[in-house]
This record gives C-alpha cells, structure tokens and sequence, in this order.
C-alpha cells in the first residue's frame, strides 16, 4: 500500500469526497523555513495584477490557437506570467513546463513532521507573509501547523505518475492534479492545520477555530481561502479550509470581502 504524499491538498479531498473508486491518498506533512518580510508596494501590485489579468484575456486568443496546434490532454493553456503574484493556476490553466520559482526560501513556521525541505519553502513574499500570518494567529490565541507549501513540478510529476501507474491516467485526473496544474507549484500556496496536527488537509479541518480563524482573518496577510465552499463548480476542487493561496494583501482583502474566487475576480474584470 502506498503513502502518497499529495502535495495538491487537492487531490486528496476529492478522494476523500467520493470519486468512488480512489482510495488512500495521503497526506502531508509539515515543515519550517524562514526569511523576511518583503512588502509589496500598491504600484507593484496593481502592475501584477494587470499583468495577471492580461495574460488571462490574452489567452483566449492564444487557447484557441492551442486548441488547433497543441490540443494535448484536455486543452488546457498555459500561463504567460507564471512569476506573477496573483497568476490564475487552475484545471484549465498551467504553468509553463520548466518554470520553477525563482525565489523560493524557507519559512520559518513549524511543520507537521517528516516535512521534507521542499516542502518548507514558498516565493520570498509569500513565506514573509505566512510567518506574519501564522505570528497573528499566535497572538490571538490560535495555533496552526503547516502541512505543505511548494511542490516541484518533478515531484508533482512523479506522484502524478504514480496515481496513472496505479489507476490509469483518466481515473488519476479526477483525484489529482495535473503537473502544472497544482497551486503548490506556484510557491505561493500553502496547506495548514491545527497546532494538534489532526485533520492535516482532511474535511475535518472545518469549521475548527483554526480553519474559523482563517476565515476571518488571512486575507489581512495576503491570502485566500483558495477553495471556497459552495465554489467547487467554479474552482473545480471541493472545499479545502486549509489550503491558503498568496494573492498579495490588496487583492486578498477584496476577493475575501466580495465573497468570490480568484476565477470570478479574473472573469469580472
Ligand atoms: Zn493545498
């Protein structure tokens, strides 16, 4: 039997949640790192933001060029801006095959256990803003862990691989994301849990004080609860209380307090 370490937090609820047929996928675990603040000025963020943005119109044009020249498996583009803070990484959008952030460092928040270094390390903004992040829930009483945060595109390959060995490749889509398509390989996105490490990336994380905690207060650091509930249509990933994506702090407030996904925010504008 095999221990999985999913790094797509992802795959592992639609496991959990009834694609009948995918069984043990497990979890994660935990890590610590470090580095220091990096502030992002309004100005950059609004550049990055436009840049997002019009990279996400620009491949309208572009995916249908795709879908006539390079019409792989299911169509999906890739990202233009793949080192832009507020990149939309999706089922429908991946990151580019060799793209590796270059940034990443250690954060220096505590790990579940058996965390492998990899999996301690997010783009410098990002690891600021978690170690800010996770110092606030501190004060307020609440103790989080983190479970995972970058995932190399080698090892989102490699367990990707594993899953298609196992289950085929149509049945390994369904509970798993394509190399390219996880938010962990964006450096910016991160899986966390109650200081007690139970329901690491497991339903059972919701609606705990942690997950609550989140929910009120992670936009203040930048991040959003990336798959909301009642958004799986929309994100195509059912709900992950723990899985928290970097936006930078501007565009997490507003996605945060207008109640939307990173998808509808790129779809309004
Ligand atoms: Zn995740």
């Amino acid at each position: 039997m095999m221990t999985l370490l999913i790094s797509g937090c992802s795959e592992k609820i639609l496991n959990a949640k009834g694609y009948p047929g995918q069984s043990e996928v497990t979890s994660e675990v935990k890590a610590d790192t470090h580095n220091k603040d990096a502030k992002h000025s309004n100005d950059q963020m609004q550049n990055n933001v436009e840049q997002a943005k019009q990279s996400v119109a620009n491949t309208s044009d572009e995916n249908m060029k795709r879908h006539t020249t390079d019409k792989n498996q299911d169509g999906i583009q890739v990202v233009f801006n793949p080192e832009s803070i507020p990149v939309l990484v999706n089922k429908q959008n991946k990151l580019p095959e060799n793209y590796k952030p270059a940034d990443l460092v250690y954060t220096d928040i505590p790990f579940v256990s058996d965390v492998t270094n990899e999996k301690r390390k997010m783009r410098r903004v990002a690891a600021a803003a978690v170690n800010q992040l996770f110092a606030g829930a501190k004060a307020d009483g609440i103790s989080l862990l983190a479970v995972s945060a970058y995932r190399s595109h080698e090892t989102q390959t490699t367990l990707f691989n594993s899953y298609v060995n196992r289950d085929g490749y149509e049945k390994a889509r369904t509970y798993s994301a394509l190399p390219g398509t996880s938010e962990h390989e964006t450096g910016l996105a991160i899986d966390v849990t109650s200081g007690n490490g139970k329901c690491a990336a497991e339903n059972c994380f919701g609606g705990t004080p942690e997950a609550i905690w989140l929910e009120q207060h992670a936009a203040e650091y930048g991040f959003i609860i990336r798959y909301p509930q009642g958004k799986e249509s929309i994100t195509g990933y059912q709900y992950e209380p723990w899985h928290l994506r970097y936006v930078g702090k501007e565009l997490a407030l507003e996605i945060t307090s207008k109640g939307i996904t990173l998808e509808e925010y790129y779809n309004e504008v």
